[in-house]
């Protein structure tokens, strides 16, 4: 390797900008109030040293052999530093995937209430822990907590980070240092990082499996209990369905059966659901209100699957057990925050005023027809017709297809579809999504069989003016 730069290397590395003269340049002095200049210092230096080891490397092909050359070349790579630094940012995107709640596009979009909730609201001082009738402290979540308990029939609510911390709260509470009967039908893996079994030992419980994979009696629960059993955990499996020869004792029996033996029932219930949605098609999820009519002492679930709310896990049930879950103080360390509260209330009160179908996006996409989509669809490729005009490289139709409903509920609900099917004269089907996805917002789209997939039932009507401009300009 001994000096293996050419003299025209040699020259090139002159010609490299300077750290301070690319500071100095207009698209530096454009990105200084965004970036800050201790950042866009550390960036220009990182641009600088990657086209010193290029020309080192490749000698000078790659780069335009001149001082001007070099320094614009560092400019448009600054720049695109930067913009690809902030695409890592949280920002808004438009789902055409037609998953509704995608867990990687943030599960549940809030209701416009529950936005003006966070916005107007609890992102100022509020009254979190202040009671305005008596000018003294207050009690946290009162409100949440109040809702939620009225709207699923329970003594008492309790709200913290998510279901699994839920899950694991209850169980350290509950079971910690003592057994845990479930079936092994419902050692389920929920989401790649939630393990049922782990979580149990995490809370230091004990494990008893009972029964089999496909099917589990009443008895073998019964056999199982011993003086130190603590609770029995009733699972939902979420995101598998075991078909076929199959059995396993319902909520009722499970909670004779533990009362019976002076222990509690736990369902961790999952996405769970305040209303009966059978009418779409939503047979298998846990009604949460009449799982305390059955008898369970304590049901967990999350606030951003089918509730169509925020990130939480809500804990309902006996008053008792719901106290003892509140003083521990595990529960200090998991609680949520006024932001949380606020989207949770307002989501809430959308149920209570039984106008969730309405209001509740989750819901509204749920619960659209596909009579409705195919209007929809119909209307939107008419303005693409027509804005595209003749000769349009952007070519499209409309087709059948089906919706998923995400988040780990209801694996063997399809809700029927109308999809716009998209391709490109000049580009693969792939660049067709990539630039979909480079879009402002970005567009999440699916391919299948060789065509770009948009599935308006998740995306909003106020979305379409943007959608349609940016298919328009891929014309
Ligand atoms: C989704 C799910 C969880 C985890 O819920 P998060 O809110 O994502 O923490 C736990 N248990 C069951 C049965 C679930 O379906």
């Amino acid at each position: 390797m001994e000096n293996s730069e050419t003299p025209k290397t040699a020259e090139s590395l002159r010609f490299l900008p300077s750290i301070d003269a690319l500071l100095r340049s207009a698209t530096a002095t454009k990105l200084l109030s965004q970036t800050g200049a201790k950042h866009l210092t550390v960036l220009a230096r990182s641009v600088i040293d990657a086209l010193r080891r290029e020309i080192q490397e490749n000698g000078v092909n790659s780069i335009e052999f001149s001082r001007e050359s070099l320094l614009l070349e560092a400019e448009k790579r600054l720049e695109h530093a930067w913009r690809t630094e902030q695409n890592t940012s949280l920002q808004r995107v438009i789902n055409a995937t037609g998953v509704i709640i995608h867990t990687n596009l943030g599960r549940a979009p809030l209701s416009e209430n529950a936005r003006q909730a966070i916005f107007e609201e609890a992102s100022r001082y509020c009254n979190l822990e202040y009671n305005l009738e008596t000018g003294k402290r207050g009690k946290r979540g009162a409100r949440a907590e109040h809702l939620l308990a009225e709207l699923t029939g329970a003594e008492s609510a309790l709200i913290v980070n998510n279901c699994a911390a839920a899950a694991f709260l209850v169980l350290t509470v509950l079971a910690s240092g003592g057994e845990v009967v479930i079936s092994r039908g419902e050692l389920v893996e929920i989401g790649g990082d939630f393990r049922v079994p782990d979580v149990l030992t995490q809370s230091g419980a004990t494990l008893r499996e009972v029964g089999t994979t496909n099917r589990t009696k009443l008895s073998d629960y019964e056999k199982a209990i011993n003086e130190n059993t603590r609770l029995l955990l009733k699972v939902h499996p979420s995101n598998y369905r075991i078909i076929g020869f199959t059995a396993s004792p319902n909520l009722t029996e499970l909670a004779d059966l533990a009362h019976r033996r002076d222990i509690l029932l736990y369902e961790d219930a999952g996405s769970g659901a305040i209303f009966d949605l059978a009418e779409y098609g939503l047979t298998d999820e846990p009604i949460i209100s009449q799982s305390i009519v059955a008898g369970a002492d304590v049901i967990s679930f999350s606030g951003d699957k089918l509730l169509g709310g925020v990130q939480s896990g809500l804990i309902v049930g006996r008053r008792e057990i719901v106290e003892r879950i509140r003083k521990h103080p595990l529960y200090r360390a998991l609680r949520v925050d006024k932001l949380i509260y606020a989207a949770l209330e307002a989501t809430l009160e959308a149920f209570r005023r039984e106008n969730f179908l309405q209001e509740i996006p989750v819901l509204r996409m749920l619960s659209a027809t596909n009579a409705e989509l195919m209007t929809r669809t119909a209307a939107f490729a008419d303005k693409l017709r027509e804005s595209l005009g003749e000769n349009s490289a952007l070519k499209f139709e409309i087709t059948e297809g089906n919706s998923v409903i995400g988040g780990g509920s209801a694996p063997d609900v399809q809700p029927v579809t109308t999809l716009l099917a998209l391709k490109h004269t000049k580009i693969s089907v792939s660049k067709l999504e990539e630039k979909l996805r480079a879009s402002k917002p970005p567009v999440i789209t699916r391919i299948l069989e060789d065509k770009v997939l948009i599935d308006l039932r998740t995306v909003s009507e106020s979305e379409e003016v943007e959608l349609l401009g940016i298919l328009v300009r891929l014309k």
